[in-house]
């Protein structure tokens, strides 16, 4: 098949994280689903955007991490006098749950996204988790007719601003989401009762995120499910999901064709990165993948599939 090179224009918070898990503490480190996202994507994917927002705390060398994964920063917009998004977190002892112990938007409460012409036109958008209100700002600007819309959210934002998201998911293509997520909106327990839900709300595919128990994508007439990858050295679960979607979003953007077929094996490389991710605090592995180790796992992958 030949390979293409769609373009990913992604957005999503640029933050920095203190996380706690049975392991350890992290300390005030990078993270923000945009940045898992678009270090996810990067380890496939030859032309990838961010379209963020950071405050004076950010430094260059920080940026400069993003652009030595060819990430294009031009639409990372620092405001002074600002903060960046700040987020804390803390996991239970066995990993599956996570507190919020705090969340300063900082200034992602005055960013408004101006996409710049040379993104207009991007085949993938990635809206990120982040306020629904600039998910809908970045879709408003762009080509829509061009682009296959992936959109990810998180509880957070349907309990403070559930009628924009609603707005933002009826321009999406494909929602990825978590089976918690997925239940608190559409109140139901049964994944594919919950992905009917959605289906009226606009999405045409839905990819519902189990945690260790991998994950399900379904259209109107088809499901698939695929497990997670068998992790030896848990260390932080934090942006797993994000490096999912990015994973899958930069392993896209190689395919001629965006189908369920071609979806089914973008997951496979989604939990891929996802799980280098989580053996380490922070986006600390993402940051050092290559396609090489993806291929290592990949035999293992599946071996372990059968
Ligand atoms: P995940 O573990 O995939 O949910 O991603 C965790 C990342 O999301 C962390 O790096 C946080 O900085 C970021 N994050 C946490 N809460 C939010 C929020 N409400 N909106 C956007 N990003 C968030």
């Amino acid at each position: 098949m030949s390979q293409k090179n769609k373009h990913v224009l992604i957005t999503g918070t640029v933050a920095f994280d203190d996380i706690e898990t049975p392991k350890g503490s992290s300390g005030k480190i990078i993270g923000g689903s945009g940045t898992y996202i678009a270090l996810a994507a990067s380890v496939f994917g030859k032309k990838i955007s961010l379209i963020s927002v950071i405050g004076n705390d950010f430094l260059d060398k920080d940026i400069e991490m993003f652009q030595s994964k060819n990430i294009n920063t031009d639409m990372i917009e620092k405001i002074s006098g600002e903060k960046s998004f700040y987020w804390k977190g803390k996991y239970n002892s066995n990993f599956k749950t996570r507190d919020t112990l705090i969340t300063e938007l900082n200034a992602l409460e005055k960013f408004n996204p101006v996409v710049k012409d040379s993104s207009k036109n991007a085949e993938i958008v990635v809206l990120g988790n982040l306020h629904p209100s600039v998910q809908l700002s970045v879709l408003d600007q762009i080509e829509k007719k061009n682009s296959f819309v992936i959109l990810d959210t998180m509880n957070f934002w349907m309990d403070t601003s559930m009628d924009e998201l609603i707005l933002a998911i009826s321009k999406t293509d494909l929602i990825v989401i978590n089976d918690e997520e997925a239940e608190q909106l559409t109140s139901e327990k049964k994944l594919d009762s919950a992905a009917n839900k959605i289906f009226n709300m606009g999405p045409k595919i839905v990819i519902i995120k189990k945690g260790d128990k991998g994950s399900e994508i379904f259209n109107s007439e088809k499901r698939f499910s695929i497990p997670a990858f068998p992790v030896n050295c848990l260390i932080d679960p934090t942006g797993a999901g994000d490096c999912f979607v990015g994973g899958l979003a930069g392993y896209l953007s190689t395919q001629e064709q965006i189908d369920f077929d071609s979806l089914k094996k973008s997951m496979v490389f989604g939990t891929l990165v996802a799980s280098y991710c989580v053996e380490s605090f922070g986006a600390k592995r993402v940051q050092n993948l290559n396609f090489s180790q993806i291929e290592k796992r990949l035999e293992i992958f599946k071996a372990y599939l059968g």
